[in-house]
């Protein structure tokens, strides 16, 4: 047994040593945490050799997500490191501090400003900025997702020079449809609607970019407590007020309390649609295609049939 180990460990040494002598032989390296800016960096990345990897693929919801022994690894070796910054992946802090990861790292987060938020006035004023301070879903918002790019795009230019002019171009590139489709949002969803979604709630950031009124089961994104019976009845009753067609629940969730809601309303005949979070990407996803923007373009979609 011992000896098993100590050739185990030779194995861990040599491989260690051999790849640690010159990092620059593995060429230039990206981890990121999870799916939103992995995608975002595929992106900026197009036409380059640079490897890009992404941790939490496994489909687990990223608020549950464990960072395994082989991330760890991949973060201490990553010459850039990206990743969301707020309580589902927590756990990046300690992996960047305790891996001995020598590269920059991107907190998404850091790069988004307050300010973006803050252009919404309406009677929910006082709700929101409560939210601001604390709501890590900032990817779903196309704004958001500019001024990430961009961020990351620059980090890009400066960290590998001799990728610098496609990093630049294909930030152009990517902003332009992200800037379209966040034109396509405004113009297809009318101010001051309303949305019932009948589960978690990340998408504050999406409701607010479009001045929508929304009601949702959940505050947050947290659902260790169960919607109580006084909330479903809050919910159908607004369905009802407000002649709503459509309830909304997330990805990869359950629709029962949905249904116990539509149950509860007048006419018992709304339709259930999903809005997607992007919080639970699996790896076979992303191999059929799954990205950013025809996800966020889906949702555009789904909140047409709910709205108009
Ligand atoms: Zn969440």
């Amino acid at each position: 047994m011992k000896k098993v180990l100590c050739l185990f460990m030779a194995l861990v040494m040599l491989c260690f040593c051999g790849c640690t002598t010159d990092p620059k032989d593995d060429g230039f390296n990206i981890v990121c945490a999870s799916f939103a800016e992995y995608d975002w960096v595929k992106n900026l990345t197009l036409g380059t050799d640079v490897k890009v990897d992404i941790l939490a693929d496994t489909g687990t919801d990223m608020h549950s997500y464990q960072p395994t022994a082989a991330d760890i690894l991949s973060i201490s070796k990553a010459d850039l490191v990206v990743y969301n910054g707020g309580t589902a992946d927590g756990w990046m802090t300690d992996a960047i501090k305790n891996s001995g990861f020598k590269g920059k790292s991107i907190r998404i987060m850091d790069t988004i400003g307050k300010g973006l938020i803050h252009q919404h006035h309406d009677d929910d004023h006082q709700i929101l900025t409560s939210y601001v301070e604390y709501d890590e879903h900032v990817w779903l918002s196309l704004k958001n997702a500019v001024i990430a790019c961009n961020k990351i795009a620059h980090t890009l230019a400066e960290l590998d020079k001799t990728n610098q002019e496609k990093y630049n171009q294909n930030c152009t590139d990517y902003v332009k449809k992200l800037e379209t489709l966040d034109k396509d949002f405004a113009d297809a969803i009318g101010e001051g609607k309303s949305v019932v979604i009948a589960d978690r709630f990340p998408f504050l950031y999406l409701m607010t970019d479009y001045k929508l009124n929304w009601h949702a089961a959940y505050e947050g994104c947290s659902s260790e407590t169960d919607a109580d019976f006084e909330k479903v009845l809050s919910l159908a009753k607004t369905v009802d007020k407000e002649g709503i067609n459509t309830l909304f629940i997330i990805e990869g969730g359950t629709d029962a309390l949905a249904k116990t809601v539509i149950s509860n309303t007048a006419s018992k005949n709304q339709q259930i649609l999903t809005l997607d979070s992007m919080q639970s990407v699996t790896k076979k996803d992303i191999e059929s295609g799954k990205n950013y923007l025809d996800t966020m373009a889906k949702n555009l979609e789904n909140l047409k049939k709910a709205l108009n």
